[in-house]
């Protein structure tokens, strides 16, 4: 007998996970270089320390004034508002979307994206034994909304995940993509996982003003990447509250623990402070991304905080010359690109400095 006694389909599977190296520049799993200020992580250590008093108490089960914070923050990104009842909150966008596919996925039924996405996905359907469908991107990373959509009215999936920004090419989905894709997939639900959802160019909309045209959209979101708090692990999304109900029988009770809480509404506090860094990772992103095209390179176009590029012969060979002058990046898409995080002006000043070098060297 094989020793553990491990589901059959899991047997030599390495963990998800991108290596965690300790360099000076780390530009590789998308998180916001910029730190809380202090102000910021002193309001959350005197809120961790008023929940630390009654942590003998199970947490609110039902986190009502973080749905509640969480909701006034996402109607800033809509005419319609959002109400507490909309929301769902996880540790971790990863969470949540895993919740989505153990109440909607499941044997017998079908999670579809279209690829190159994010990596996550195919396992939240194997951890849930639900049937995986990958469709296709164009080569400039677009969906062609008539093929999506003939692929989604033949598979008929329970689940329909649209990263928007995608991972890793960084390219946002129109409004018309959404809708179409919420009208196919009827009998299903649509995430909109917009993790990256704040760094969208400017007049890029963001899916949740689309919420009320369709009871089968969810938008996901996470404070991991604009709020500065990918440590925290807190993920929420706004959806009809029919679907937040059904979430809550798959959810272990009290999932969100109090501390959790606690820290999630003080850093929700200062959110024009930590969304005003986006401003600046924004900016620098799109310098980023015409530096790399002024060096020759193909970039993505992005609304995301990181840029693909490439295309190299040999990718491995790029991403450790510029690890051997300590900058890690991600090798990660389609073969022959890389992915880069935008992160501070000096942390992209090093990664030019140091592709350049290593551009040369190839040369
Ligand atoms: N969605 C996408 C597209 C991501 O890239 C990530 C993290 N890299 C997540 C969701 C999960 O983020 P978290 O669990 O930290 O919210």
């Amino acid at each position: 007998m094989t020793w553990p006694p491990l589901r059959e389909e899991l047997r030599g599977i390495e963990p998800y996970g991108a290596p965690q190296l300790d360099v000076p520049v780390q530009l590789n799993v998308n998180e916001n270089p910029y730190g809380p200020s202090l102000a910021c992580a002193a309001d959350i250590a005197t809120a961790v320390a008023g929940a630390a008093t009654t942590l003998n108490r199970y947490p609110d089960r039902e986190f009502v004034e973080l749905r509640t914070a969480l909701a006034a923050y996402l109607s800033t990104d809509t005419p319609h508002g959002v109400t507490a009842e909309q929301v769902w909150a996880a540790n971790g966008s990863n969470e949540v979307m895993l919740q989505l596919l153990q109440a909607f996925g499941g044997p017998g039924r079908v999670a579809l994206s279209f690829a190159p996405t994010y990596s996550m996905y195919p396992e939240y359907a194997r951890d849930t034994v639900t049937e995986w469908v990958l469709g296709r991107r164009e080569s400039d990373f677009s969906l062609d909304l008539a093929r999506a959509r003939d692929l989604v009215k033949e598979r008929q999936p329970s689940v329909v995940l649209l990263p928007s920004p995608n991972n890793p090419t960084g390219t946002a989905l129109p409004p018309e993509a959404v809708a179409t894709l919420c009208e196919a997939a009827q009998d299903g639900i649509v995430v909109v996982d917009e993790a990256y959802g704040e760094f969208r160019r400017t007049g890029v909309p963001s899916a949740v003003e689309l919420l009320p045209e369709h009871r089968n959209l969810v938008v996901s979101r996470t404070m991991s990447k604009a709020f500065a708090a990918a440590g925290l692990r807190l993920g929420y999304l706004a959806a009809d509250p029919a679907i937040c109900d059904a979430i809550r029988v798959v959810r272990l009770p009290y999932h969100l623990s109090a501390v959790t809480q606690a820290a999630a509404l003080a850093a929700l506090r200062h959110a024009p402070e930590l969304l005003g860094k986006v401003d600046e990772l924004r900016a620098e992103r799109d310098a980023s991304v015409d530096w790399l095209r002024t060096r020759g390179l193909q970039v993505a176009d992005s609304d995301a905080n990181f840029a693909l590029f490439g295309t190299f012969a040999d990718r491995h060979a790029v991403w450790q010359g510029l690890l051997d002058r300590g900058v890690l990046i991600r090798e990660t898409g389609p073969d022959g690109w890389l992915r880069v995080s935008i992160g501070t002006a000096d942390e992209m000043m090093a990664f030019k400095q140091a592709l350049t070098e290593v551009l040369e060297e190839e040369a």
